[in-house]
C-alpha cells in the first residue's frame, strides 16, 4: 500500500489499519496498487470520521471503468463486514458543468428578452408629456408615465422568461438523468405540470420584482434629482432611462452625474473627484476636466447608464438560467420518489460550490452541505434559505444526488462464492477486538 505525502495517520483507529490490509488484499487480487489519498488531513464534513481516525479515502481513479470500481467495493463490503461502511463517492464536478453549460447556452436569450422589454418601456414614454408634467410639479403623473410604459411591456417579457424558464428546466431535467446511480433508471417526464406551475410562478415573482425595483429607481430620480438641481428635461430623460434598474443604480447614476458636474465646475485639476468617479463607475474612462461641455458630459451619463443597464439584464440572466437548471434537477429527482425508485428519507443532497476565483464568502461555507430532499440550504454567513442555488443574484453553485448505503446495498451483485472465484478462497475473517458499542460507526470512505 502507498499513500500521497499529504496523508496524516495520527489517531488512526486500529481497525482502520486492519481494514487497510484486508482492501488492499482485495486490491492486489485485482492486479492494482492501493493509494491512500486522506486520513486525519485535508477538509471533510464537519463531525466527519475522518477527524477521529475512524475513516480513510482510498484511490478508484487506478480502477478503470464503473464495474470495476463496484467491485471492489462490493469485496470490500463483504471482506470488512458490517461494522464498516464502504462508500464509493461519486465525482460530482461533471454535474455542475453540465448544468452550467446549460445555464450559460441559454444566458444570452434571456438577456435579449430583458433588454427588448425596456428598450421597448423607453420607446413608449411620452418626453413632452414627461417634462410637462414635471414642470408643473405633478411627481404623480412623471411616475405614472414611466411606470405604465413598462407594466405594458412587461406582460409580454414574463411570458417569454416563462417559456424560456421552462426550456432550461426541461433540458436540466433531462440532463440530470445521465447523473442519478446506475441502480436507477429514471426519465425526466416533460408533460409533468409542475414544471408549466414552476416556470409560471417564477417569471411572476421575476416580473414583480423587476416592477418594485423600477418604480423605487424611479422615485429615487426624482427625489435626487431636484435636490441637486438638474434640469427638468435631464430629469425627464433621466425617468425614461431608469426603467429596468434596481434603486441602487438609479443612485449611482445621480451620484455619477453630480461628481462630473462638480469636476466640471473645478478651476484645478480635481484629482480627488476624478479619484471619486474612478472608483464609482470602474471601468469606465475617467474624463478630462477640461472638455467637459453640458453635452459631452450627457454623453458619460449615458454611457454609464447603458453599461449598468446591461449589467443588470446579465445579472437576470445569469441567475434565472442557473435557478431554472438547478430547479429541473430537483424535478428529475422528485419524479423518481414519487414513482418509488428512490426512497425519499434514504436520498440526500449535497452542496456543490464552483470552485474557482469567484467563490464567494456566502456560498465557500456551503460546500459540502448535506439536506433532504425538500430540506433547504442554509448559508451559514447570511442565514440565507433557498432549496436549490441561486443563493444570490449571479450565485453558480449546484446540488448532487447522495443515495445512502441502505438503498445501495441492493446493487450488490456478487454471491460470496463468486468474489472467492474471482479473489481467491481468502478467508475475510471479521476484526473481532471491538465491543459492540464500537461496531456501528466505522467506516472506510473510498474517494
Ligand atoms: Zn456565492
Ligand atoms: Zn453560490
Amino acid at each position: 500500500m502507498r499513500w500521497l505525502d499529504t496523508v496524516r495517520f495520527k489517531d488512526l483507529h486500529p481497525a482502520m489499519v486492519l481494514a487497510l490490509w484486508r482492501i488492499e488484499d482485495i486490491y492486489e487480487a485485482h492486479g492494482t496498487e492501493l493509494w491512500m489519498t486522506s486520513g486525519n488531513d485535508g477538509k471533510h464534513m464537519e463531525g466527519s470520521k475522518h477527524y477521529s481516525g475512524r475513516a480513510v479515502d482510498l484511490r478508484t481513479k487506478t480502477l478503470k471503468g464503473v464495474a470495476a470500481k463496484r467491485t471492489i467495493r462490493d469485496a470490500a463490503a463483504l471482506a470488512l463486514g458490517p461494522m464498516f461502511k464502504v462508500l464509493l463517492e461519486r465525482s460530482m464536478k461533471k454535474e455542475w458543468e453540465i448544468l452550467h453549460r446549460l445555464a450559460d447556452g441559454a444566458t444570452p436569450e434571456f438577456r435579449r428578452a430583458f433588454l427588448k422589454a425596456v428598450m421597448a418601456s423607453k420607446a413608449d414614454i411620452p418626453i413632452g408629456k414627461m417634462t410637462a408634467a414635471l414642470n408643473g410639479g405633478d411627481f404623480e403623473v412623471a411616475f405614472r408615465l414611466a411606470v405604465d410604459a413598462w407594466e405594458k411591456n412587461a406582460g409580454p417579457w414574463r411570458n417569454d422568461t416563462s417559456r424560456q424558464l421552462r426550456d432550461v428546466l426541461e433540458k436540466a431535467g433531462q440532463a440530470a438523468e445521465q447523473f442519478l446511480p446506475r441502480s436507477i433508471t429514471a426519465s425526466f417526464d416533460v408533460t409533468n405540470p409542475e414544471a408549466v406551475r414552476w416556470a409560471g410562478e417564477r417569471s411572476t415573482t421575476l416580473l414583480d420584482q423587476v416592477t418594485v425595483d423600477t418604480k423605487r429607481a424611479i422615485r429615487r430620480i426624482i427625489a435626487r434629482s431636484f435636490r441637486e438641481g438638474i434640469p427638468v428635461q435631464q430629469i425627464a430623460r433621466d425617468l425614461r432611462e431608469v426603467v429596468g434598474l434596481t434603486e441602487r443604480q438609479a443612485e449611482s447614476i445621480v451620484r455619477y452625474r453630480s461628481q462630473i458636474l462638480g469636476l466640471a465646475a473645478r478651476k484645478t485639476a480635481g484629482g480627488d473627484l476624478q479619484d471619486a468617479i474612478k472608483k464609482q463607475a470602474g471601468r469606465q474612462r475617467i474624463p478630462a476636466r477640461r472638455g467637459l461641455t453640458a453635452q459631452r458630459i450627457e454623453t458619460l451619463v449615458d454611457r454609464y447608464r447603458q453599461r449598468l443597464l446591461r449589467e443588470r439584464a446579465e445579472t437576470i440572466a445569469r441567475t434565472e438560467t442557473m435557478e431554472a437548471s438547478n430547479q429541473g434537477q430537483l424535478q428529475l429527482w422528485k419524479q423518481a420518489v414519487n414513482s418509488g425508485l428512490i426512497t425519499e428519507s434514504q436520498t440526500k443532497r449535497k452542496f456543490i460550490v464552483t470552485p474557482d476565483d469567484r467563490l464567494c464568502d456566502i456560498c465557500a461555507p456551503m460546500r459540502g452541505q448535506i439536506r433532504g430532499l425538500n430540506e433547504p440550504f442554509v448559508s451559514p454567513k447570511n442565514g440565507a434559505q433557498r432549496t436549490v442555488p441561486p443563493i444570490h443574484p449571479r450565485c453558480r453553485c449546484a446540488v448532487g444526488l447522495v443515495i445512502q448505503r441502505q438503498q445501495r446495498a441492493q446493487d450488490v451483485q456478487f454471491t460470496q462464492s463468486q468474489l472467492n472465484k474471482a479473489f481467491g478462497r481468502k478467508k475475510f475473517s471479521i476484526l473481532d477486538s471491538f465491543d459492540a458499542a464500537e461496531r456501528a460507526d466505522r467506516e472506510a470512505d473510498f474517494s
